[in-house]
């Protein structure tokens, strides 16, 4: 029998042995935590259930993919009509409705664009979309033969249509002239970590995802995602071994022999690493050379999250809402400088909404996120303490709530418990950042060049992060071994 030890419980591990397993692989995963998810994780706190890490589920199909042909799943998923409240410092609440026709009304009557302007802007990013995703994001690019494909050189002969040569924020200007409009459409590229004022153009494919094809919201929250895949996986007899932590991927001749977890060894015909790449190469790999490509990259940007157990309900705020700065630029602008702006956008997700038994009666639990940079040794305990002290002033004026006198129980994450949890480079949540044109070109491939039998699955390597390009990592994975 054919054997692959898969190296963390992420997301990507989890999809990658599900998919090994269907092919008749023996597959074991080794997490260093004592359950499964990595970032897609979950809070149990004081009667409180908070989703820790992702909350917006978009590409629910990928998830379907590997449900399919299980006996009985009980995972189920509802599209949001809302997908976001937005409000503005001038006192505007836009309501982001999924359906492409309302939202452009919803934007034409509360803003200075037109509705035709917001349909066009999402006919061409879903046209942005369609002509990169099979090159960019199914396929094992960062190999060159598989750049001389059919829909490679379409790409080549679009390169206008690929909106690579401008950035993000200077795309949208061309499209709206409401600066709440473009930094509406901004943001979206903090949906991979990135600064719209340095991230390509190409990156406004991104709300496509959300209104052409749906922003999901698990029945259950995020985190059974994860619960649901590990069940189909150890149904499909993948074995799974907790406070695992994997030191070393032993390699003998120039092909992986297995891994030493523990201090034991553990042999395999193969390895999946499913742990930050910056990460596996410096503690898992250190005898194979970091490839040099990979070490000039900067990493994505972080978050700090407050975990509030909030008194009452609050009917002003929906399960998605964001609250604006009034200076985007400047916002950016700190993070880039390693530090965080003194009025910046929060961002409050509230399971709790449509998932009652999340909060005990008369509470809501408010999962409170801002964006911060990559942990380079900032004094976060002090950064920590002011950034809560400016997002309690933040909501109290735009929202009148006196937030302070009604949390009940309080916890938090930050880029140094990211960093230690999960084992992300600086706590970056998604990789490499995509602040220029070149990172999509530049990030690690799915298959080892120095070392047969080991592969590379998760966010920070190719396509990228986000649990959609986690699930396409591993099917990129996948599509390099053979049935048995
Ligand atoms: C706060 C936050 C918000 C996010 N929001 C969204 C969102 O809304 N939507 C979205 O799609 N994505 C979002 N993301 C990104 C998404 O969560 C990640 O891209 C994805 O979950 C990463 O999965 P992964 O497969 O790379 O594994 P990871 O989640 O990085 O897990 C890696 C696993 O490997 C384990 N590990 C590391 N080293 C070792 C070792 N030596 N031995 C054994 N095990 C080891 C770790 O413990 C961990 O469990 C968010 C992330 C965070 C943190």
């Amino acid at each position: 029998m054919q054997t692959v030890s898969t190296v963390g419980a992420g997301i990507g591990g989890i999809a990658t042995a599900i998919r090994l397993a269907r092919k008749g692989y023996r597959v074991k995963v080794f997490e260093q935590q004592p359950n499964a998810g990595g970032k897609l994780n979950e809070l149990r706190l004081s009667g409180f259930r908070f989703d820790a890490g992702p909350s917006l589920f978009t590409l629910p199909q990928l998830v379907d993919e590997l449900i399919a042909g299980a006996n009985t799943s009980a995972f189920n998923y509802q599209k949001l009509e809302l997908i976001t409240r937005y409000f503005f410092p001038d006192g505007t609440v836009l309501d982001a409705w999924a359906e492409p026709e309302r939202f452009a009304e919803e934007v034409a009557q509360k803003f200075n664009d037109k509705h035709t302007d917001v349909l066009r802007y999402l006919k061409e990013s879903r046209e942005l979309y369609e002509l990169t995703a099979n090159t960019f994001v199914y396929s094992p690019f960062p190999q060159l033969k598989n750049f001389f494909t059919l829909q490679s050189l379409k790409l080549a002969m679009n390169p206008k249509k690929l909106k690579a040569f401008e950035t993000m924020h200077e795309v949208n200007c061309k499209y709206f002239s409401d600066h709440r409009t473009i930094q509406l459409f901004d943001r979206y590229a903090t949906y991979n970590g990135s600064n719209p004022y340095l991230a390509p153009g190409t990156l406004t494919m991104i709300p496509h995802l959300e209104h052409n094809i749906g922003a999901y919201f698990p029945t259950a929250g995020m985190y059974a995602i994860t619960t649901e895949l590990v069940k189909i996986a150890q149904n499909l007899g993948v074995e799974f071994e907790y406070n695992a932590h994997v030191d070393k991927v032993d390699i003998r001749n120039g092909r992986v022999v297995g891994i030493k977890v523990n201090g034991s060894s553990a042999e395999s015909n193969y390895v999946v690493n499913n742990t930050d790449i910056f990460t596996a190469y410096q503690t898992l790999l250190h005898e194979v050379p970091l490839a040099s490509r990979l070490a000039a990259q900067q990493p994505s940007s972080s978050a700090l999250i407050f975990y509030f157990g909030v008194k009452g309900i609050h009917p002003k705020l929906d399960v998605h809402n964001i609250l604006f700065t009034s200076d985007y630029y400047s916002e950016f602008k700190a993070m880039e400088q390693g530090s965080i702006f003194n009025d910046p956008t929060v961002y409050i997700f509230i399971t709790s909404k449509r998932i009652a038994a999340d909060a005990p009666d008369r509470h809501e639990n408010w999962f409170v996120m801002i964006n911060v940079p990559p942990n380079t040794g900032q004094d976060w305990d002090e950064l920590r303490l002011k950034a809560r002290e400016a997002i309690l002033v933040k909501i109290k004026r735009m929202l009148g709530i006196d937030l302070a006198s009604l949390i009940v129980a309080e916890d938090y994450l930050d880029p140094v418990r990211i960093e230690k949890r999960t084992g992300s480079f600086r706590g970056s949540l998604y990789g490499i950042s995509s602040n220029n044109r070149m990172a999509a070109f530049n990030r690690h491939p799915n298959r080892s060049k120095n070392v047969k039998g080991l592969y590379f699955v998760g966010g920070s390597v190719h396509p990228g992060g986000g649990i959609p390009l986690c699930l396409a990592s591993a099917k990129i994975v996948d599509s390099y071994f053979k049935p048995l």
